[in-house]
């Protein structure tokens, strides 16, 4: 079937074909791809969409997990409820300073730590929160609770 130098045949449609309708590829011997350009296209076309599938199956996943997640948490806060705590009153009861590393807290980065965890059963009130930098909050929860964890 090759032996017409000026056409080949496509292996998905099963035409002969002059090369010119195929799309170039260096890679291969006879320099173009083994389907022709509509049927390129056509193999093109079915491939971005079941990558697109994919992924929003993947998303759809994902936002579930985080939804979840979040879920989990806010049912956790409600359950641990006591009071609404402000980072204003807490900026003023701790004198500005990180409940953590005991430094200057600037606006940028003042948070509301939970001194006992609502996932051990903290509670949401002035008395179990104090004021700390996000950046010490986020470390405590990586490492000191990592390491209270340890320990108890
Ligand atoms: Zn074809
Ligand atoms: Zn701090």
């Amino acid at each position: 079937m090759q032996s017409d130098p000026t056409t080949k045949r496509c292996f998905r449609c099963d035409t002969a074909k002059p090369l010119s309708a195929f799309n170039k590829d260096r890679s291969r011997s006879d320099g173009v791809q083994t389907y022709c350009r509509p049927c390129h296209k056509v193999m093109q076309n079915a491939h971005p969409e079941q990558r697109q599938a994919k992924s929003r199956r993947y998303w759809g996943r994902n936002t579930t997990r985080v939804r979840i997640l979040r879920e989990r948490r806010r049912f956790r806060l409600l359950a641990a409820f006591v009071e609404d705590v402000a980072v204003e009153v807490l900026v003023e009861r701790d004198h500005d300073r990180c409940g953590i590393c005991g430094k200057a807290v600037p606006v940028s980065e003042r948070s509301v730590d939970h001194i006992l965890p609502l996932s051990k059963g903290g509670l949401h009130s002035y008395a179990n929160t104090r004021l700390t930098h996000l950046r010490c909050n986020v470390k405590w929860y990586n490492n000191g609770a990592a390491q209270l964890r340890m320990v108890g």
